[in-house]
């Protein structure tokens, strides 16, 4: 899977000719220098995410769990008009994130909101409704896997009709149809999620599987109807 996700990215995602390898690059040796963990995404799902951000038409996207910001260097350098909200519960994760979007030159796009997600979010919806902001186009949820579900039905909520919504690592490594570790709580908070979007029909959603340098994993992809 390394190798694949190498001899790919080298060719889709080559530093010569990307110019966005190399600030990325460096976000992710800051990050680990700043004793941040190694759980970020990684190129070619930065790069999906980028993608999927463009193919809805998102000039403002919304991040759950920033970290170093690796992804919002990707949301940003790929969707040169992209604005985006990241929340990010640690200070010293986000004093780093703010220090690699500033090196990346896109800190004047990315506005990161410390404090636990779950205070954040009805404050968004608070100001959208006002009309101080605008819905999300976007939104990856990548943050504590107990709360997908409760960052999934904010994030409809505060999204645009026809808005993509993403959720991360919701199939650990097989681990979701594993009966012995149905009481694991990232388990239960992947499960949680795929079984209550299934029976929303605000959205349309799929799970892709997905292998490479980070293991066997995968994501959920909704549609805002
Ligand atoms: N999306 C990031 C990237 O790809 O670079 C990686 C995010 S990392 C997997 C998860 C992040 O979520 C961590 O930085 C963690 O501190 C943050 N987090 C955990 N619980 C949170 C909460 N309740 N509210 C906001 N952020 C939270």
């Amino acid at each position: 899977w390394t190798a694949v996700d190498e001899y790919t990215n080298g060719h889709l995602h080559n530093p010569d000719t990307h110019g966005n390898s190399k600030v990325l690059s460096e976000a992710l040796s800051n990050s680990i220098d700043k004793g941040l963990p190694d759980i970020s995404t990684f190129p070619s799902y930065g790069k999906l995410l980028a993608l999927q951000a463009k193919l809805a038409g998102a000039d403002y996207a919304l991040e759950v769990g920033t970290l170093g910001g690796y992804t919002s260097i990707w949301l940003a350098t790929e969707n040169p008009n992209i604005k985006i909200v990241t929340l990010e519960v640690n200070q010293h994760h986000a004093d780093v994130a703010l220090e690699n979007l500033r090196r990346a030159g896109v800190a004047d796009r990315v506005e990161i909101i410390v404090g636990p997600a779950l205070e954040t979010l009805p404050k968004l919806a608070e100001e959208i409704a006002a009309g101080k902001r605008q819905k999300f186009g976007f939104t990856f949820i990548d943050a504590d896997k107990t709360n997908n579900w409760n960052y999934f039905d904010w994030a409809v909520k505060i999204s645009r009709s026809r808005a993509v919504i993403v959720v991360d690592n919701v199939v650990r490594n097989g681990t979701i149809v594993a009966k012995e570790k149905l009481n694991d709580p990232n388990v239960s908070g992947a499960r949680n999620v795929i079984e209550r979007v299934g029976k929303d029909n605000r959205v349309d959603a799929v799970v892709q599987q997905t292998v490479g340098e980070k293991n066997y994993d995968g994501f959920l992809l909704a549609i805002v109807k």
